[in-house]
């Protein structure tokens, strides 16, 4: 379980993120949901310990890791676009940072294998990244997240490229492998159905702040504010 307490971040005098308290408990699937710059991005730094709050804590099951730096955070992270190494093969992105983690050989082969299948890979170990899809690659991005058995896995707009049908499916293939391997999944989208369609809960920030958190039903049929009211009634 991870909590937040009172967490805020300045870049010189602008606050981005402002007071921030929140739980996110084990195994859930938390979106982080709202307008470009309101803050969605520099908090899932913060949990990843890339960043360092200006104000307020930060506690993994009660130990305080605010000055925890990212490589000792159970941590993975799947960014916007996909970030793989151009030059590797998919088995090699894959085992990358089981390699850095100096896991023994035959470990790493054996979580490749299981992470290829787990996504759907199998076939295409040995092929670049370039060579695949743009659905393929971040299938990749998130094996290659997944194969550390990351105690939370952090999500930033990880389909904002593929198009709508390919988000779709990666959408169902997401909430499949959360329900899988039971990770606690936090995941950052402006894209309020993406949000709804997801979660188990989702938290609504604006302007650095954080407006309501609640499942899906209860911020949509029971909005905290007029903003949370009519972003979520632009869904289309
Ligand atoms: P998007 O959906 O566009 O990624 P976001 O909700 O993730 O937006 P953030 O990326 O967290 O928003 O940014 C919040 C605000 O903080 C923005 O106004 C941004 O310009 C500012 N900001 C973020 N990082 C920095 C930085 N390193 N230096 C200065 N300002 C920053």
């Amino acid at each position: 379980e991870i909590k937040a307490v009172g967490v805020g971040k300045s870049f010189g005098a602008f606050h981005a993120l402002k007071n921030i308290s929140l739980d996110i408990g084990r195994g859930e699937f938390l979106t982080l949901l709202g307008p470009s710059g309101s803050g969605k991005t520099t908090f899932l730094m913060i949990l990843a310990g890339f960043e360092k709050p200006s104000r307020g804590q930060l506690f993994n099951n009660g130990v305080d890791i605010t000055d925890q730096p990212a490589e000792r955070r159970s941590s993975g992270m799947v960014f916007q676009g996909y970030a793989l190494f151009p030059h590797m093969s998919v088995a090699a992105n894959i085992a990358f940072p089981l390699r850095v983690r100096r896991k023994s050989e035959q470990e790493i082969k054996r979580r490749v294998a299981e992470m290829i299948e787990r996504v759907g890979l199998q076939g295409h170990e040995h092929k670049l990244p370039s060579k695949l899809s743009g659905g393929q690659q971040q299938r990749v991005a998130l094996a290659r997240a997944l194969a550390f058995e990351p105690g939370v896995l952090l999500l930033d707009e990880p389909f904002s490229a593929l198009d709508k049908s390919l988000r779709g499916q990666m959408q169902t293939e997401m909430k499949r492998l959360h329900e899988e391997t039971g990770t606690t999944f936090v995941f950052v989208t402006h894209d309020q159905s993406e949000a709804l369609a997801l979660s188990s809960r989702v938290a609504i920030f604006n302007h650095g702040e954080l407006l309501q958190v609640g499942t899906p039903q209860d911020v949509y049929e029971r909005p905290g504010s007029r903003f949370v009211a009519e972003f979520l009634g632009e869904i289309n």
